[in-house]
């Protein structure tokens, strides 16, 4: 990762000869730091990454549905001759982003909160008003300095990122919070763009609504950086846009939502984890097609990252870490575990082969330095498992390791295979329709419904309700349910 990251910043560090441009959305002259061809070199470099990091989703007619969309704003927009992109990644996290160029990106998690094709448009048009603007180039050069810390944890460098999300990564440099009046400026071009191609530019606010609420009822404490964290007050944006969306609807008449087209569009789209990059439940992280679960230790945070699964507790600097270790000498457990240990700049204290809920494994105690954190000792298993070595990291300042010394253990040494039956149950969660019976409240159809594990405050947000509102009888909304 630490290698990527460097490659990447020396990369644009190169690009970046600063100079005088005039800004396409206000036509004022501006300093930026790259040229358009630098902006478009830029994306086309990043894009690849971004689609390996996220993953695109995979639904081909999803796609093509969203890139069709945002073809059409992008043409009415001020700068129609980018190379627009829109993919739809494989994140559950909600939020979209821009990077320079004109690469739009938008999660299937923010799809499954819209409520109609006004509302992605309005999305959309969000983001392509950060490129139209050239907020991203701004900000991106900006971002570089202080996104490069981010790599602290990653103390051993993997070759391959089977794992989830992307917090933590390169791609954080994606994760750009934008200030207020960018986000006013995009939100006020979300409109236009939608308004002109013939989608009501209150959709906007419909989507920065939920948004605030979703802030409201939940804070912003996921484990991926999401909308909220990148583009920030939300509810005071919905008053913002206001008087422009007023203004637009006068001038371009009466415009659909288009709602009942948009929920066809979505219907069936995955909701929460993609089970094929490991899912949490409670304190175990299980992965059904390398067949194997891990438990952390109760109570602790933990992040699905795309290099590796994170588990923290809460204000402490203690950790447990899973990795995947490349092997392709296939070299003993003993040898692979002492190599990868001395290449994290690891001293070894302790060790010993033995076996892990039956499976070959080397346990192993080490001491080091990491940045922010000083000396740590680590207490670790290197496991074999269906052909790979996996390896479980306890962290822990070196001196409180005697008082977790057993938590980290118990954790490190829980790794054990799953049989193929358990991880045949593993399933993904799904979007559904439920048509409203007389009688029901949002409580009532989360009890019904409760695949997603939504709260019926949640459960209202979901269908672009307050949750003090209720639905009516006879309203088609959105549930989750197994597949
Ligand atoms: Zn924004």
């Amino acid at each position: 990762m630490r290698r990527m990251l460097s490659t990447t910043a020396l990369g644009l560090v190169a690009l970046m000869a600063a100079s005088c441009a005039t800004n396409p959305v206000t036509g004022e002259k501006q300093f930026v730091m790259m040229s358009e061809a630098q902006e478009i070199a830029t994306g086309q470099q990043m894009h690849p990454e971004a689609l390996k990091e996220f993953g695109k989703y995979e639904d081909p007619e999803l796609q093509g549905y969203v890139d069709r969309l945002g073809q059409t704003l992008a043409r009415s927009s001020h700068r129609p001759d980018l190379p627009w992109t829109f993919t739809v990644v494989d994140s559950a996290a909600i939020n979209a982003f821009a990077l320079p160029g004109g690469y739009i990106y938008i999660t299937r998690g923010i799809m499954t909160y819209l409520n109609s094709e006004a509302e992605l448009v309005g999305v959309l048009g969000h983001e392509i008003g950060h490129v139209t603007a050239r907020h991203a180039v701004e900000q991106y050069s900006r971002a570089m300095g202080s996104q490069l810390g981010l790599t602290a944890l990653m103390i051993f460098v993997p070759q391959t990122r089977p794992f989830g999300d992307a917090a933590g990564s390169a791609l954080s440099l994606m994760f750009l919070k934008h200030g207020r009046d960018d986000e006013l400026q995009s939100d006020r071009l979300g409109a236009e763009y939608a308004a002109q191609n013939g989608w009501d530019p209150a959709g906007v606010m419909g989507m920065l609504r939920a948004l605030a609420r979703l802030d409201e009822t939940e804070g912003s404490s996921r484990g991926v950086p999401g909308w909220l964290s990148t583009h920030p007050e939300p509810a005071n944006r919905v008053n913002d846009v206001q008087p422009l969306v007023a203004e637009l609807r006068q001038k371009y008449g009466d415009l659909p939502v288009r709602r009942a087209e948009y929920l066809n569009r979505i219907e069936g789209i995955m909701v929460g984890e993609n089970p094929r990059e490991g899912v949490i439940r409670g304190n175990a992280f299980l992965h059904p097609d390398m067949r194997f679960a891990l438990d952390f230790p109760e109570g602790w945070q933990i992040q699905n990252g795309k290099a590796q699964v994170v588990a923290k507790e809460p204000n402490r600097n203690n950790f447990v870490l899973l990795q995947l270790i490349d092997n392709p000498e296939r070299l003993s457990i003993e040898e692979v575990a002492r190599r990868s240990m001395a290449n994290a700049g690891f001293r070894q204290a302790g060790g010993e082969r033995s076996r892990v809920n039956g499976l070959n494994a080397y346990l192993g105690l080490w001491q080091g330095q990491m940045q922010q954190l000083g000396d740590v000792a680590a207490r670790t298993a290197h496991i074999e498992h269906g052909g790979r070595v996996f390896l479980v990291v306890g962290l822990t300042p070196a001196n409180e390791y005697r008082s977790n010394e057993a938590v980290l253990a118990r954790s490190v040494e829980s790794f054990r295979p799953i049989s193929a039956a358990e991880a045949e149950r593993i399933k993904p969660n799904r979007l559904r329709f439920y048509t409203v019976r007389r009688g029901d409240t949002w409580q009532s159809i989360a009890q019904r419904y409760d695949a997603g594990g939504m709260s019926a405050a949640r459960l209202a947000i979901f269908n672009g309700f307050a949750p003090s509102e209720q639905p009516r009888e006879g309203d088609r909304v959105k549930v989750v349910v197994p597949e």
